[in-house]
């Protein structure tokens, strides 16, 4: 009997032991998810991630490459922040993965001078090394790594956000990366000698709070910044500028439809008056859209559910949306959001994103804003 009982207590540790390392679906966040009353199913999601477990909190944030001559065999590249960076077609499928670090956040940028040429490039955030990587992007899919300097550690704390912005006026190419600790900081980067390209610090900021999602805009040359458990920001991306502004409507205390963490940031700019910045509402499964011009007004919040097809998205870190039509599925472009909890007929896999096409959400936002 004895025997019995201290067997019953090593199952209990050892189960608790367990499932403390476990991802779990919380129950506030499921409660607070049910509010968000609008929904959508994704179309397709990405393979799971392959060199981690189903516990690891491994995929993090994705952007989109736009193949101008066939934008069909546009490409999704997705880090994850435990091993590497991935590339997926539309429909999901992988067709790379490069094992290069801990890669946390991704962007990507059209006509970059290289080599004489103009080139597309993706760059992240790279934890393992402290730096940004940067690759030129072939039209096959494939990445190729280019040597960078001057993107060593200026921040006391490691390199987390990302993303990259471009002066179109005077085809200035930046960097902008964050940490934990509220610090911002912005690089100019080019073509040096020898192939490189090179880096220099040309802004830094301090927020208060934690910060992450990052999105910059070329056209209205705006950067916004997400404080996780705070609001959104924005500054100017001239580094000249050294105020920033708060988006009212996205301040969580304010905003109930908004829950700690603010996380992925992206901006959709379609061909009418439908511009719009999104954000993932971390703590109730949901996204945010604001109206894309100052005061950046709050319109609707949704959330993408369970499909015949495909799991819907809980926890979501980043997100990313384009407008181009992309082929006969996805008319008004898609939008790519990490999932914190990606199951295939109730057994958990490995994290992933899910694709959705832009079209159901645009139904939303015209019957959520009349
Ligand atoms: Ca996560
Ligand atoms: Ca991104
Ligand atoms: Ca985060
Ligand atoms: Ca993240
Ligand atoms: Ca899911
Ligand atoms: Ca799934």
């Amino acid at each position: 009997m004895k025997r019995i009982s201290y067997l019953i207590i090593i199952a209990v540790i050892f189960t608790l032991f367990v499932c403390g390392k476990c991802q779990r679906i919380s129950e506030g966040s499921v409660k607070h998810a049910k509010q968000i009353k609008p929904t959508v199913t994704a179309c397709f999601e990405t393979e799971p991630m392959k060199n981690v477990s189903t516990q690891d909190d491994a995929a993090d944030d994705p952007a989109i490459w736009i193949n101008e001559n066939k934008p069909d065999e546009s490409l999704i590249i997705g880090t994850d922040k435990k091993t590497g960076l991935a590339v997926y077609n539309l429909q999901g499928k992988e067709l790379h993965f490069y094992k290069h670090g801990k890669m946390n956040n991704v962007d990507v940028r059209y006509n970059f001078p290289y080599m004489g040429k103009n080139i597309d490039i993706v760059a992240c955030s790279n934890r393992t090394d402290k730096t940004i990587n940067i690759y030129k992007i072939n039209s096959n899919g494939s990445l190729e790594q280019i040597e960078t300097k001057g993107f060593e550690p200026v921040m006391k704390e490691n390199v987390y956000g990302f993303c990259l912005g471009k002066d179109t006026e005077n085809n200035k190419f930046y960097a902008f990366a964050n940490s934990k600790k509220g610090e911002f900081v912005q690089w100019e980067f080019k073509e040096s000698k020898n192939k490189i390209i090179e880096a220099k610090v040309v802004r830094k900021l301090q927020f208060n709070g934690k910060l992450e999602g990052m999105v910059a805009d070329d056209i209205s040359k705006t950067i916004f910044v997400g404080e996780e458990d705070a609001c959104i920001w924005h500054t100017a991306i001239n580094p000249k500028d050294q105020s920033i502004n708060m988006i009212k409507s996205s301040n969580v205390e304010t905003n109930k439809k908004i829950k700690a963490d603010i996380e992925g940031l992206a901006i959709y700019r379609g061909n009418k008056n439908n511009n719009y910045l999104l954000a993932s509402s971390q703590g109730n499964y949901s996204y945010a859209v604001f109206e894309f011009k100052p005061p950046y007004k709050y319109i609707c919040s949704f959330r993408i559910v369970d499909s015949k097809q495909t799991d819907g998205a809980e926890e979501t870190d980043g997100i990313e949306v384009t407008s181009v039509a992309l082929n006969s599925q996805f008319k008004q472009g898609i939008l790519v959001v990490q999932d914190g909890f990606n199951y295939d007929d109730k057994q958990l896999k490995s994290q992933n994103f899910k694709i959705v096409d832009w079209g159901k959400i645009q139904n939303i936002i015209d019957s959520e804003s009349k």
